[in-house]
């Protein structure tokens, strides 16, 4: 079998196979050929980009020599929750090509009559398909929770903002009344990362995806929808730290006041916190108050790396290990969100930074996240110039589950019942 062939686009939305050309993926700042057994279809609910100003790398079918594709503009998948991509996009950019928005570029080719990515599904849990969301249930529950609670800021910010406007997966469950629910909290952050989804400096030519939240929620406002949803929500999460907002660790007295609040009115589900762990003492004040699991965001367990993308105020690097730290103390669940970046992820240096932060932190879980970021602009902003020997995104999920069996893979917040019970629940009767 040989790769697929590339795909381009005629500038107009319109998109292509190019027979002349196998489609190559890219590694750190190389174009590679894809190995044949990391192809899959493109999973449902995955969507083409066009790359404005930029030529797709392909290899001649008749000669094997890698040549750009001058048919037309280089095209990329972005694929969907629950699966991690092995390889990024390969193409040439123009000199004045524009930076491109903060979504993920894995590479795409055609075969058969099908879409393919070099990809794997990483998690089996359904919560974020795109079959499992109707638009009418959206909608009636978001009327049925507005009027039950007409005074809640965040239920409104919840449902005009992130369920209507952002169509955010989480805040859409939390509508429908199951799995996991989010409790936005803080207005601020003390990071400035480079690919912010919620903020960007004006003097930044992209956007982030979503605006940055306005107020301070009360204890009360987050405790009045997470009881119930607690308790009546199948597999219920109630988790603070989402893409709409700073960094949930700056509110730490208000989510401390609401957890203690919420477990006295229920036992059921986990509480959760997504993020970037700058803050171990007040990790240490919620895990004394009932908190059950932690979510770290980093592109990178290697200090030298992270530093120039998080761009820290006030913290430290290590400031984000002793948080896991902390956690795993008191028996808590632990993960990290780690932003995947072929060739900067897999390269040999973090894959031993990796092992040493695992061993050291006691960490449960790793969340395959795909880096949702320009690969030339966030490599030219962090100064990477070589990232080194890679090992293929694959192979360190091998060589990590060999090392390392306990540590759980996946893309979302487990639930209670497989923190406690099955971690391998079967999703397809969810
Ligand atoms: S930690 Fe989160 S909110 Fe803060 S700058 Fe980074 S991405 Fe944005």
């Amino acid at each position: 079998m040989h790769s697929p062939y590339i795909l381009y686009s005629d500038g107009n939305g319109n998109i292509f196979e190019d027979t002349s050309l196998y489609v190559t993926g890219r590694t750190g700042w190389d174009a590679i050929a894809i190995p044949e057994d990391e192809w899959i279809e493109l999973p449902e609910g995955g969507q083409l980009y066009e790359l404005p100003g930029r030529r797709g790398i392909g290899i001649d079918v008749e000669t094997g020599d890698m040549r750009l594709c001058e048919k037309g503009w280089a095209v990329a998948a972005f694929i969907p929750p629950a699966h991690t991509g092995f390889y990024l996009a390969a193409y040439e950019a123009a000199p004045n090509a524009p930076t491109l928005p903060l979504f993920c570029y894995t590479a795409a080719g055609w075969e058969d009559d099908k879409f393919y990515v070099p990809a794997i599904r990483i998690e089996q849990d359904i919560r974020q398909n795109s079959s499992g969301y109707n638009e009418d249930t959206v909608t009636v529950g978001v009327q049925k929770l507005l009027e039950a609670y007409p005074h809640n800021r965040l239920v409104e910010h919840l449902a005009n903002n992130c369920a209507l406007t952002y169509k955010c997966p989480a805040a859409r469950n939390f509508f429908i009344g199951r799995w996991e629910c989010p409790i936005p909290s803080s207005p601020a952050c003390n990071a400035n990362c480079l690919g912010c989804i919620s903020f960007q400096p004006e003097e930044e030519t992209i956007v982030s995806t979503q605006d940055r939240l306005t107020f301070k929620p009360t204890a009360h406002e987050i405790v009045e929808y997470t009881v119930p949803h607690l308790e009546t929500a199948p597999y219920p999460i109630v988790s603070f730290g989402q893409g709409c907002e700073g960094e949930p660790l700056l509110m730490w007295q208000t989510i401390r006041e609401a957890i203690v609040e919420i477990r006295k009115h229920t036992s059921k589900g986990s509480i959760n916190i997504n993020t970037n762990g700058s803050m171990p003492k007040a990790v240490k004040a919620l895990c004394e108050v009932g908190l059950d699991s932690i979510r770290v965001s980093l592109n990178s367990v290697r200090k030298h790396v992270y530093d120039p993308y998080y761009c820290p105020n006030n913290y430290k690097f290590e400031d984000i290990i002793e948080s896991l730290k902390v956690m795993n103390s008191f028996g808590g669940w632990t993960s990290i969100n780690y932003f995947v970046f072929p060739g900067m992820t897999d390269s040999v240096e973090e894959y031993e930074a990796l092992r040493k932060v695992i061993r050291e932190t006691g960490l449960k879980m790793i969340q395959w996240r795909n880096f949702n970021i320009d690969p030339d602009w966030y490599l030219s902003k962090i100064n990477i110039t070589d990232t080194g020997e890679a090992l293929g995104i694959k192979q360190l999920m091998e060589l990590i589950h060999e090392e390392f069996p306990e540590v759980k893979f996946g893309y979302f917040n487990p639930p209670m019942e497989r923190i406690k019970g099955d971690f391998k629940l079967d999703f397809a009767h969810h």
